[in-house]
């Protein structure tokens, strides 16, 4: 039988994370997740987070981790060897295993591959991780790492947007804290998680019940509504008045319609897979015509 995910430590009643970052710059990792909700989690014990240096698996005097590409070409590649050595310490399930539970919807861990040529990351797939008990990030440097590394070792390869970073220590760690806050009991107020920009109903850890009060909305995959605080005038700009008459549902229309406006300005891609009621549909009809409402 194929080996099977370790079952997860319980924290508190909550499930406890564990992520194991797999590195050329451990010290890269001291500051990014020492602060705000990704601190709050590992000192509250529901996230533990190891960074492990790749050059302690190396055997050589000068302590290897690249090497010149097969085929000619530019800079260097990130050798498999110490990278397979690393993760073969981790009790983890084999790959094949790994993807047989992803598929069947009933996956505890995983291997993510940072890369500009992965899969993009979104809410949706920190909702999908934030359910892990085991996340293994292994960051790429150089030209690449050995391709063999995706094929044989990793389970998904992950991209944190179209653009070309040095190194994948920054998508990990932008990983890491957008997981990190999906995690139950990490933030104080969990209804805010579930009402922010991107998410879907069903990607909340709680059944997709969405229990705001009256006069929030959640985003349900659209862009998040405006927020304002005190003052009510700032130097002549004032908040809109909507927001200061204590009508709810006057409010959670108000707001909506704003998440509608923004997204339509700024997102319009969104809207192919966001979840429109009738309601909705109705207001984005009235903004596109120009309508005030
Ligand atoms: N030759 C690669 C290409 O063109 O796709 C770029 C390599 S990049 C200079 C070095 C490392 O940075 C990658 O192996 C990966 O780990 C990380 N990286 C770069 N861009 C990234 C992105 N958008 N998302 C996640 N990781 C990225």
């Amino acid at each position: 039988m194929k080996p099977r995910a370790l079952c997860g430590e319980k924290v508190l009643g909550f499930r406890k994370m564990k992520a194991d970052i797999v590195t050329i710059f451990p010290d890269f990792f001291r500051g990014p997740l020492d602060h705000g909700i990704t601190r709050r989690a590992r000192e509250m014990g529901l996230a533990e987070i190891e960074v492990h240096d790749l050059r302690a698996f190396t055997h050589d005097r000068h302590r290897t981790v690249d090497d010149r590409p097969f085929g000619g070409g530019e800079g260097m590649v990130l050798k498999p060897e110490p990278i397979f050595e690393c993760l073969e310490k981790l009790p983890l399930a084999s790959r094949e295993a790994r993807i047989e539970d992803r598929i069947a919807g009933r996956a505890t861990q995983s291997v993510i591959l940072l890369s500009a040529q992965g899969e993009r990351f979104t809410q949706s797939v920190a909702a999908d991780l934030a359910k892990l008990e085991r996340v293994v990030f292994i960051c790429g440097r150089y030209e690449g790492v050995d391709e063999r590394v995706s094929e044989s070792l990793a389970d998904r390869e992950l991209s944190i947007g179209d653009y070309v970073l040095s190194g994948g220590e920054m998508a990990a760690a932008v990983i890491i804290e957008a997981i990190t806050r999906l995690l139950p009991g990490a933030v104080g107020n969990e209804a805010s998680t579930r009402q922010e920009s991107f998410t879907a109903h069903g990607d909340s850890n709680d059944g997709g019940e969405f229990v705001g009060n009256a006069s929030t909305c959640a985003s349900n995959g659209l862009l998040d509504y405006p927020h304002y605080t005190r003052p009510a005038d700032f130097r002549g700009m004032p908040v809109p008045e909507v927001l200061l008459n204590g009508n709810h549902e006057q409010i959670r229309r108000w707001r909506r319609e704003q998440a509608l406006k923004k997204t339509l300005l700024n997102r319009p891609d969104l809207f192919d897979r966001a979840q429109l009621d009738v309601e909705d549909a109705k207001i984005l009809d009235r903004i596109k015509k120009g309508v005030r409402s």
